[in-house]
């Protein structure tokens, strides 16, 4: 590719870069092409190029959860049609999916101890289907380009309109009048901005935020055939419902999704260079795991779970552990006419099934406002109003998500039986359990009824608002440029 390939035709009102074509590179480019339509614009198209490193748009991957909002912006892009012709069960308000919430750390059988009520929720989506059906919902006016790894940007803000140059691993570039950085947890975009910052200031802060933390937390992921499981083990509660099965510094959550059911065993582990079997994890990003490795985890936990660990996919390519990073809560994450959006700017530990969700709403608020007919480049009257736009997403978007960011991170905590207010053990106080005893036993079922409210109201703010409300206060907002 050269500059050329990207220079802006007449009718093209300004250039949009999206670096990354996973879930929010896509849903962003997705709601671009809806809203440019339905707004009608007579100002000319958004040219939208995406770039993503891999040979191709990712075919692989595990079950996303999608809630009642972010299921609201897939149902405006018209997704609830496309997943019914694939023969999959879309949400009603009122219905309940769970995940069941259950003590598991025993080698009798455990039992329920929270049944998680949401309204819409969740909807457990095969991602390369969710990739796969906002893929299709790009207009002809989006162009994506694959094996394009972006290394860094330069920003060129000379004359009326500041333009950004992407440099690629093949040594080319591309130019672009906004650039989103959609690139995921090791972001890119994320290090050129914050690295850019670090070496004119010398503020060691700005390093922090460029780089993706480890989180404390080991993910093994494993599929399990449904139709083998069920076979084997007719009824068997993981096959129907999503389970968490809790324990002490660690829990496994199960999630049927069609073809297979998704397992998940989470490990909590700080030090990574504690023993000889977790050093291999360090500085790594995903490694190759085992059914073996992962049963072995569970030792000693209820027969029913390890049941469904022994169920996993022999083949060892399909078992891998996730080592998980975040990203530290940025302060901001728009800095002139580059924005970053999803996990490149909040990538957050897993435990609320909301991070996908969170990159969507991302997406959806910041394509609006781009679609918008107010978006424009500077003229001879009048300057660009891009920068103040990016800004306008960032106010409305940054904290929602850092929110979300921290509820997830304590919901890890609840489910491994290590959240402050639960310290297990001791009395009973109505609304907490504070005094750990001597013996450390494990917590009684009035203990865990009470954890299974919190974690419960953890969720609350899932049902509030919709991104309609949001939009409405974007649209206030955007009206006073
Ligand atoms: C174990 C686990 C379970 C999870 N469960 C859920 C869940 O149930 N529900 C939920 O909502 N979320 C869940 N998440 C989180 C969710 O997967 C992420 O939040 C989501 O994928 C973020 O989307 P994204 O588009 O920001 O980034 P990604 O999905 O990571 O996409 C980034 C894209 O950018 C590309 N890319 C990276 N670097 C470059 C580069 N330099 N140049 C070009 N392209 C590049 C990548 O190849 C990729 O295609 C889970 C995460 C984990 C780890």
């Amino acid at each position: 590719m050269n500059n050329s390939e990207t220079q802006k035709k007449d009718d093209v009102r300004f250039r949009v870069a999206i670096v990354g074509c996973g879930i929010g590179g896509l849903a962003l480019a997705a709601t671009i092409s809806q809203f440019v339509t339905e707004e009608k614009s007579q100002d000319g198209i958004i040219q939208v190029d995406l770039y993503e490193s891999k040979s191709e748009v990712s075919v692989t991957g595990a079950g996303v959860g999608i809630w009642k909002r972010s299921w609201q912006v897939l149902q405006g892009l018209g997704f609830e049609e496309d997943l019914v012709k694939r023969g999959v069960k879309v949400p009603v308000d009122g219905e309940s999916r769970g995940p069941i919430f259950r003590k598991s750390d025993q080698p009798t059988p455990g039992y329920d101890f929270h049944d998680h009520v949401m309204p819409y929720g969740p909807l457990g989506l095969h991602r390369p289907t969710l990739l796969e059906i906002l893929q299709s919902k790009l207009s002809k006016d989006c162009t994506i380009h694959t094996s394009k790894a972006l290394v860094n940007y330069t920003v060129h803000a000379g004359g009326n309109n500041a333009t950004v140059t992407l440099h690629f691993a093949d040594n080319t570039t591309a130019e672009a009048d906004v650039l989103i950085g959609a690139d995921g947890v090791y972001s890119a975009t994320r290090q050129t901005m914050f690295n850019g910052l670090f070496k004119e200031t010398g503020n060691d802060e700005y390093a922090r935020y460029a780089r993706a933390e480890y989180s404390g937390t080991l993910a093994y992921r494993g599929p399990v055939p449904t139709d083998k499981f069920k076979e084997k083990y007719p009824g068997h509660m993981a096959a129907n419902r999503p389970k968490a099965w809790c324990g002490k510094s660690q829990h496994v959550i199960t999630h049927p999704v069609g073809p297979y059911i998704g397992v998940i065993v989470y490990k909590y582990c700080f030090d990574l260079s504690s023993s000889p079997t977790l050093a291999r994890y360090q500085n790594q990003t995903v490694v190759p795991s085992s059914r073996d490795e992962v049963l072995a985890l569970c030792e000693g936990w209820e027969p029913e779970l390890r049941e469904v660990l022994g169920s996993i996919d022999s083949d060892p390519s399909k078992v891998s552990c996730w080592v998980i990073h975040t990203v530290n809560p940025l302060p901001f994450c728009v800095l002139g006419n580059v924005a970053l959006i999803g996990d490149a700017a909040h990538a957050m530990q897993p435990h609320q099934g909301v991070g996908g969700g969170q990159a969507i709403e991302d997406a959806h608020l910041l394509g609006r406002l781009l679609a918008h007919p107010k978006a424009a480049l500077a003229t001879t009257s009048k300057p660009s109003t891009l920068p103040a736009i990016l800004k306008l997403y960032e106010a409305l978007r940054l904290p929602a998500a850092q929110k979300a960011a921290r509820a997830s991170y304590d919901n890890g905590l609840m489910y491994e039986f290590n959240y402050p207010g639960f310290v297990f053990g001791g009395e009973t106080s109505g609304t907490s359990v504070t005094e750990p005893d001597a013996s450390s036993r494990g917590p009684t079922p009035k203990e865990l009824k009470l954890l299974g409210e919190r974690i419960g109201d953890s969720f609350a703010w899932l049902k509030e608002g919709d991104v309609e409300g949001d939009w409405g206060k974007a649209e206030a907002e955007l009206e006073k440029l």
